[in-house]
């Protein structure tokens, strides 16, 4: 399968891995849009999050508390940080591997602008 975050998975691309289990490994953004900006992604290709079945559910709980406890190793738990998951084009997904940005480490704007001219959300 031609899957970035599988390959990642696989040691086939390099990648600088934060933390791994069973279940999920986290790595760090190679654009990151914050001081930490880390993806947690589960080591079962899921495409979407259109595409998480009944028996996923633990495990993508499971990656929203990795991204928890990632922040509190980082120190930002208590100040706060973002947790994203992209969806499609419309949500600006790339990679079609789901991934849970974890973004951390200064105050982050809200809400996000969703076009880059404009500078303000889409109406
Ligand atoms: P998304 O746009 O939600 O699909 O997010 C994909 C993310 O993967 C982007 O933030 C990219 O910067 C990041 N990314 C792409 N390639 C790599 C890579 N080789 N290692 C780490 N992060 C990557
Ligand atoms: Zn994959």
């Amino acid at each position: 399968m031609d899957c970035l975050f599988c390959k990642i998975l696989n040691k086939e691309i390099p990648a600088d891995v934060i933390y791994e289990d069973d279940l999920v490994i986290a790595f760090n953004d190679i654009n990151p849009q914050a001081p930490t900006h880390a993806l947690v992604i589960p080591r079962k290709h899921i495409a979407t999050t259109n595409d998480i079945a009944d028996e996923d559910t633990a495990l993508v709980g499971h990656m929203v508390q990795v991204a928890g406890k990632i922040a509190k190793e980082q120190g930002f738990d208590e100040s706060g940080y973002r947790t994203v998951f992209n969806c499609n084009d419309h949500g600006g997904q790339t990679v079609h591997h789901i991934h849970l940005h974890l973004l951390g480490g200064k105050p982050l704007g809200w809400p996000p602008y969703f076009d880059e001219n404009l500078k303000k959300p889409l109406s």
